[in-house]
This record gives structure tokens, C-alpha cells and sequence, in this order.
């Protein structure tokens, strides 16, 4: 068995030497347990904060032992609630090839419905968020001009997609290359920028004349500006991240212009998915239906190996990733 341990806390950027690969035994279960062999799993952003050893929503991860987040695989030892060896299972110890999961951690997930992958992804807590955040905090109606960052990653493509099944009158996003901007005019949007292109407030504009009723923030700082700056009267923007600050050791620069909220009545709600799970039926039925019809698409970016799952971290926090970044085990 391998895992990966954090080795250090970065200062700033994470690098390859903050991780170390580490050889175990595979565990064996005791009563209540399973022993996952691990298939996929997910890295995403928020493991950016939990490396760093401060308070937040979620607790820091400790240093010299294994990281963890969302993963899914096959059990092949132990049995509880329901669960036995052959069923595939999400849970979240992800970071290491085989997972001695708690049963009652764990979810059994059907792969004859969906690509096992979807789970992680567009079916489960990244599509969530995008849901969530889009249609239960930003309260999104039809005919609404909609703006989102991060637009090609993960949680951004679901927001654009879904934002245009509900009826959103415009749907606009920013992304960081040309290639990614095409591929969000392929999934729907009505304009796509590379936010490297310029200001994001001249993009904006370009790109949503006549204002925007929702923001979905996936960045913070210059584009929360940009967006502050576009929105119309009772606009509202769900806060769902601010990856532009994840890695900088100084406080944002932006947004300058916060006054702007008083005036234009506008709402500005930061969320977590954990707070939604009530959502989830309702969210799983209505997607899953959407992928049967061929509605909605969804990018993958697959890393192959445990050994490569740093990289794959610091890949997802560069932009390499199209859609939602996975390591297969
Ligand atoms: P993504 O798949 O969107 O991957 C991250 C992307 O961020 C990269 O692909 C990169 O794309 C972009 N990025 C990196 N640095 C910058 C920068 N300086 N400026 C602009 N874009 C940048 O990840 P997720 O979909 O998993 O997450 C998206 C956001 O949602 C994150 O902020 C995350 O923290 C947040 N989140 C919040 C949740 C909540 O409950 N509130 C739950 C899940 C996610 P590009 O090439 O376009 O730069």
C-alpha cells in the first residue's frame, strides 16, 4: 500500500518536496470497517488551505501522515451496513491506495448508472456546489444575465450548463487560456474571455453590456472587483471560492470597490456544499436526467498513478486541468 504524507507546510506555492510517498501494510478491518482498494480520487482546491496549520471550516491536515478528501474504489475486506467486498464505495480517504474506511463514512455508488468518475464529479460534491450555490444561494431566475470564474474547471462548467438549462437569458465566463474559452462557447456559454487577455472589467463588459444579475465567484479578487462593478440593481453573487488567493502570502488587492454593494442593494453570500446536503436527491435526479439526455457535458482531466497525485494537486492549482482534475489508482 502507498500513500502520500504532507511533509512540510508550503510558504506561498506548494512544490513536489511538501509531499512524500510513503509504503504501508494494508490494513485489515476490525468490526464496522471495510478495506477499500481505491480507484479514483479527487483533488481540489480547498486542500490548498488545509495544508497550512490555521483554523477554518475544515481542520488542517497533520504533518507526517497521510492526506485525505474524496476517493472512491471497491471493497475487498469487511462488512457492515449493508456494504460488502465487490461494492464500490465513496468515502473520504482518498491519498492512498487502500482505505480502512469506517462503513458508516462510506456510500455505496451504482456503477451501472454512471462512470464511477461522475461521483466525484458532475454527480457529486463539485456538481453540488454548482447547483447549490447557483440556482438555492445566488437564487438565479430565468432571463438573468450570469457571470462565473473558474468557468472550464469543475464546479465553473456545471455552473454555465446548468445556469443555461434554467432558462438564464445570457451566460457568460472567464477562464485562463484560449483553448478552455473554446470550450466553454462548445458547452453553451453565450461569451467566454481569458481573463489574461486584459482587465477582467473590460472583458466583462465586453461580454455582458447591459450588466449581470448573478455572479458565481470561483476566484475572488480582480474578477469579485470586475463582477462588483457590473452588477445590476439586487444583483447577487454565492461566494463559493477565491482560488487567486489561495497561494499569495500578502491580502488581496481587490476588490476596491465593496461600497458599490450599499447603493446597488446587492447580495454578496458566501456557501459551503456541506450546508446543502438536502439538495442532493433532488440535485442527483435532475442531473443524471440531463446526462441521459445529453444536455450537459463534462470534462475530465485523469493523472494515472498515487505517485503522481502531487502533481496532479499542483497541476488543479496552475489551471491544467479541464473540468474536474481525478488521479486513477
Ligand atoms: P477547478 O476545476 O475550477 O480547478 C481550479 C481552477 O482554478 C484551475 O483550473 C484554474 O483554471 C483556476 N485558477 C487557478 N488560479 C487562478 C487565478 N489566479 N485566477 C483565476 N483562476 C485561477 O476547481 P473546482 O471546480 O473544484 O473549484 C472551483 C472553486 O470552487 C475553487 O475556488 C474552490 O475552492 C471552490 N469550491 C468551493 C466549495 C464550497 O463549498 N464553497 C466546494 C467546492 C469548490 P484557469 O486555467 O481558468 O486559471
Amino acid at each position: 500500500n502507498r500513500e502520500i504524507h504532507l511533509a512540510s507546510r508550503p510558504q506561498g506555492w506548494p512544490t513536489a518536496d511538501n509531499f512524500r510517498l510513503v509504503e504501508t501494510e494494508v490494513p485489515t478491518p476490525g468490526p464496522g470497517q471495510l478495506v477499500v482498494r481505491n480507484q479514483l480520487m479527487s483533488v481540489d482546491p480547498y486542500m490548498r488551505g488545509r495544508m497550512d496549520d490555521v483554523k477554518s471550516y475544515v481542520p488542517p491536515f497533520a504533518l507526517d501522515a497521510p492526506l485525505d478528501g474524496g476517493a472512491l474504489g471497491e471493497v475487498v475486506a469487511g462488512e457492515a451496513d449493508g456494504i460488502a467486498p465487490g461494492d464500490t464505495v465513496l468515502h473520504g480517504l482518498g491519498w492512498r491506495e487502500y482505505a480502512l474506511v469506517d462503513a458508516r463514512g462510506a456510500r455505496r455508488v451504482d456503477p451501472d448508472l454512471a462512470p464511477v468518475s461522475a461521483y466525484l464529479g458532475v454527480l457529486g460534491m463539485t456538481g453540488l456546489t454548482a447547483y447549490a450555490g447557483l440556482l438555492d444561494v445566488a437564487a438565479m431566475k430565468p432571463g438573468e444575465t450570469v457571470f462565473v470564474s473558474g468557468a472550464a474547471g469543475a464546479v465553473g462548467s456545471m455552473v454555465g450548463q446548468i445556469a443555461k438549462l434554467k432558462g438564464a437569458g445570457r451566460v457568460v465566463g472567464s477562464a485562463g487560456s484560449a483553448a478552455k474559452v473554446e470550450r466553454l462557447r462548445v458547452l453553451g456559454f453565450d461569451a467566454a474571455f481569458d481573463y489574461h487577455d486584459g482587465p477582467v472589467r473590460d472583458s466583462l463588459r465586453a461580454a455582458a453590456p447591459d450588466g449581470i444579475d448573478v455572479y458565481f465567484d470561483n476566484v475572488g479578487g480582480e474578477h469579485l472587483e470586475a463582477a462588483i462593478g457590473a452588477m445590476r440593481l439586487h444583483g447577487r453573487a454565492a461566494i463559493c471560492g477565491m482560488i487567486a488567493q489561495y497561494n499569495e502570502t500578502e491580502p488581496p488587492a481587490a476588490p476596491r470597490n465593496l461600497a458599490l454593494v450599499i447603493g446597488k442593494r446587492l447580495t454578496l453570500r458566501g456557501f459551503l456544499v456541506g450546508d446543502h446536503g438536502h439538495l442532493r436527491d433532488r440535485f442527483v435526479q435532475e442531473v443524471a436526467g440531463w446526462l441521459r439526455e445529453g444536455k450537459l457535458s463534462y470534462d475530465e482531466t485523469v493523472v494515472d498513478g498515487i505517485a503522481r497525485a502531487p502533481e496532479a494537486f499542483l497541476g488543479l492549482l496552475r489551471g491544467e486541468n479541464l473540468g474536474k482534475m481525478l488521479v486513477r489508482l
